[in-house]
């Protein structure tokens, strides 16, 4: 998989589709999820164009990782759910059934997120 000028978080970060943003810092937009798998679903991504985890952890300068994790904090405080938690994922590749090719954060939360074990 390789980084798509078109696909549709780009497109949001360009303006040209719409999202429910919740938060932004410099660096990071977080909006909900459109295909929400939890009460409370949103999506948490870096501005600049990185493909997945690994490219990031690769060649993102450390204020853009700092401000992920603001965003992380800034998020929780929002919902108010420092207490009951919440699940924060990202899907990487083939393998990790990555839809879209831009890093992004899934942070669910508002109830009993599930088991992780594996199924289907
Ligand atoms: P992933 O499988 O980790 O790549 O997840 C992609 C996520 O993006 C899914 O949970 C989708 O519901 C979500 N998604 C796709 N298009 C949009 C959109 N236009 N606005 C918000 N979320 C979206």
């Amino acid at each position: 998989m390789s980084y798509d000028k078109n696909n549709i978080f780009a497109k949001i970060l360009r303006g040209e589709a719409k999202a429910e943003v919740v938060y932004e810092n410099k660096d990071v937009l977080c909006f909900k999820d459109i295909l929400p798998k939890a009460k409370i679903h949103v999506l948490i991504i870096p501005k600049r164009e990185y493909l997945d985890i690994y490219d990031f952890s690769k060649n993102a300068t450390d204020i853009e990782k700092q401000n992920i994790f603001e965003a992380f904090e800034s998020i929780i405080s929002f919902y108010k759910i420092q207490k009951s938690g919440c699940r924060i994922i990202t899907n990487h590749g083939v393998d990790g059934r990555q839809e879209v090719p831009h890093l992004h954060f899934h942070l669910m939360a508002g109830g009993d997120t599930g088991s992780m074990t594996k199924n289907s």
